[in-house]
């Protein structure tokens, strides 16, 4: 039989059950510059070059894509920026309607199913596209946790992603949460790098 094991569990685990946990993680492909450039031509055909229009439409899935594409545009993470300039000319409307979605969809009765694995691998998935994650050390508690450098204020070891709880939080610069908090992070970087002088 599976477990399906809360997503506090972790803290009630003690010697042999400790040893013995792990938290298996479903395993996403990477989001490839491929993928992110097929994905926004599918999105601008269905939106007639419209995206504020075509949020709505979108799957869960492609939300977070969209999530990647804009911030990919912006010159977020550590690859060399997205360029499409209808996506990076539309992005300052785009976004707030992309961040309303998001959190229209994040209810228990709408969301993205109970923690496991999926869960995990949709947030590692995300997160991996802006840093890169290593496990925190060999003990139970420490393979429990990936860390890496913050996406947000750049100090180099200060992220981490807590498996059991499905979360992450940065000691430098005290941001945390989800996936979605992730994503809202991302989208408000992005739109602070569009309007930056300089920017494309
Ligand atoms: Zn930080």
């Amino acid at each position: 039989m599976t477990s399906s094991l809360p997503t506090d569990s972790y803290l009630f685990l003690t010697g042999e059950d400790a040893e013995s946990a792990d938290w298996p993680v479903t395993p996403f492909p990477e989001y490839t510059d491929d993928h992110l450039h097929q994905f926004v031509d599918h999105l601008w055909a269905a939106c007639n070059g419209e995206l504020v229009s075509g949020i709505s439409a979108l799957s869960s899935a492609g939300l977070y894509t969209l999530v990647v594409v804009m911030a990919r545009v912006a010159g977020l993470g550590n690859q060399p920026p997205m360029v499409h300039r209808p996506v990076g000319a539309q992005l300052p409307a785009a976004v707030p309607e992309l961040l309303a979605e998001l959190r229209r969809r994040d209810r228990p009765d709408v969301g993205d199913g109970p923690a496991g694995p999926v869960r995990r691998g949709r947030l590692l998935r995300l997160v991996g596209g802006f840093t890169s994650l290593s496990q925190l050390g060999s003990t139970t508690h420490q393979r429990q946790k990936l860390s890496g450098a913050c996406p947000f204020c750049d100090d180099a070891a200060s992220f981490q992603v807590s498996l059991p709880a499905v979360t992450w939080r940065c000691f430098g610069c005290e941001r945390s949460g989800g996936r979605r908090e992730f994503a809202e992070c991302l989208l408000t970087r992005a739109l602070a790098h569009s309007a930056a002088p300089g920017h494309p």
